[in-house]
């Protein structure tokens, strides 16, 4: 008969529904099925297709399961067919969104019971999963999908609350039990961390947290290298297991491949000489916030690749700015290569929203950054990439604002666009981040710290399946 620590693992991932999170689970489930698991994803019919390419991919010996599940948006008032966030574009329609999803436990119950897997994978976002699992001796493992830095900044500012001590959202406070020193202020945190107000935000703030404690460990999108400090500080920190496992995009082979335009236009450019724009699939700028944009980016004189999510052009561009830019810049409407673009040898430097992935995609590319955080933990990120790594320069965002982001005038963007591009101080930073691209290369080969640590989590993983005695379908 077979041991149960010698029987294929059956993993279930239950993803966040946005671009951000659904990528790199997509790599992780990969990763754990190329390991020889079972892996399935529980997600919304919107990603269904995204997934459908790496299911089709059975003959690779790399196999994905798709279980689905419905965002009940009825009961929060959402339109039907609202199943991803970057589907909702005012701050209102975003908290409802997070609303319905806080209601699928009862179909997670239900998958676990009818399925019941090793493991489960779930994103922080769902705070009750450790709980539904536990129903059936399933471990919880969350995923974040951010850095250590970001997490240990967040979790000590949460349980020594030294932000409430401060006077004003403007006075700036030391992060408490920290490895380094690094100062910030109320401003940059989540309106919500910023003053409980009871909002839903708030109380699930308060539950990720909480949830942190009750699950078998965290996995993080990084790598040792980029932040050793803080990735034997976490651990520390919440009293549990982490395992670091990063960067997922990496393993993804695909992701060269893409044919588009823009990268034949790159071709013709000189090394280091393009400057890449663009904010993540979720912050959203208004108007006066794009013609600033435009406005700076003519000012440096710098050449450019500006990613914009709205279609129609003429309120947010300044007048006779696409005849004045023919040669020098590109604005690509809608969705970007941005891997394939950040990898290009004539991209010099991103002004970015800080976002994890984009950031960590900025770094595998040896690519030094204008950080222009918006929301989310992206105010932590931009502390690592400027004040840590030193491989960033701030353009100056000083207020945390859900998808909009505070506003950032077009001499601040001149200025910081023109130091990343130009002079000594630009040459530092960019052989820094790529001596850090290739220590990220190393840690996902044989012997590398992410594989260190994803064997050491199987290895987990079946210890505690024999401790479970759970059962796999
Ligand atoms: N992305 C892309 N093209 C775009 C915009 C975004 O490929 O035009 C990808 C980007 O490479 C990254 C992800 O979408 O992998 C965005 O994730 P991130 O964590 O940076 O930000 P979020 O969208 O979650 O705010």
């Amino acid at each position: 008969m077979e041991s149960k620590a010698n029987r294929q693992l059956h993993v279930f991932f239950f993803p966040f529904m946005a671009q951000g999170h659904m990528r790199p689970t997509i790599n992780l489930a990969k990763l754990f099925a190329s390991k020889g698991s079972k892996a399935t994803i529980i997600t919304t019919s919107y990603f269904t297709s995204f997934l459908s390419k790496y299911i089709e991919a059975k003959d690779s010996g790399v196999q994905i399961d798709i279980v689905n599940i419905r965002v009940p948006t009825e009961e929060v008032g959402l339109p039907e067919g609202v199943n991803s966030v970057h589907v909702t574009s005012t701050p209102d329609m975003q908290q409802k969104f997070f609303e319905a999803c806080g209601k699928l436990g009862p179909q997670l119950n239900q998958i676990l019971e009818q399925h019941r897997p090793d493991c489960l994978v779930a994103n922080m976002f769902f705070p009750w999963a450790p709980d539904v699992g536990a129903k059936f001796g399933i471990p919880t493992i969350l995923f974040h999908g951010t850095s250590y830095f970001a997490l240990c900044a967040q979790s000590s500012i949460f349980l020594h609350e030294t932000h409430t001590n401060v006077l004003s959202d403007s006075e700036p406070f030391f992060i408490p039990n920290f490895p380094d020193h690094i100062e910030i202020t109320r401003n940059k945190l989540p309106e919500f961390v910023r003053h409980e107000d009871g909002s839903h935000f708030s109380k699930l703030f308060k539950s990720m947290r909480e949830s942190e404690f009750k699950t078998y460990g965290v996995l993080v999108n990084s790598f040792y290298e980029l932040e050793p400090a803080y990735a034997d500080h976490y651990p520390k920190l919440l009293g549990r297991k982490a395992w670091q496992v990063g960067p997922l995009f990496l393993y993804d082979e695909d992701c060269n491949s893409e044919g588009h335009a823009c990268l034949k236009w790159l071709d013709t450019k000189r090394p280091n000489s393009v400057i890449y724009v663009s904010f993540g699939s979720i912050a959203s700028f208004n108007d006066e916030q794009l013609m600033e944009i435009a406005t700076g980016l003519e000012a440096s004189g710098q050449q450019f690749i500006w990613v914009v999510k709205k279609e129609k052009k003429e309120e947010w561009l300044p007048e006779g700015f696409e005849e004045r830019m023919e040669e020098k810049g590109l604005i690509l409407k809608g969705w970007a290569p941005q891997i394939p673009i950040l990898e290009h040898k004539a991209i010099g430097g991103f002004v970015t929203h800080c976002g994890w992935n984009s950031t960590l995609e900025s770094i595998c590319a040896g690519v030094p950054m204008v950080t222009w955080p918006v929301s989310a933990e992206q105010f932590y990120n931009e502390k690592l990439v400027t004040e840590i790594l030193r491989i960033g320069i701030e353009v100056g965002a000083k207020k945390w604002k859900r998808l909009v982001g505070d506003f950032v005038k077009r001499e601040a963007i001149e200025r910081a666009v023109t130091r990343i591009m130009e002079g000594e101080e630009a040459e530092e930073m960019r052989s820094r981040v790529k001596e850090l691209a290739d220590k990220a290369k190393s840690s996902i080969k044989e012997g590398g710290s992410s594989v260190l640590d994803l064997n050491a989590l199987f290895d987990d993983l079946r210890s505690a399946r024999i401790e479970n005695g759970s059962s796999s379908t």
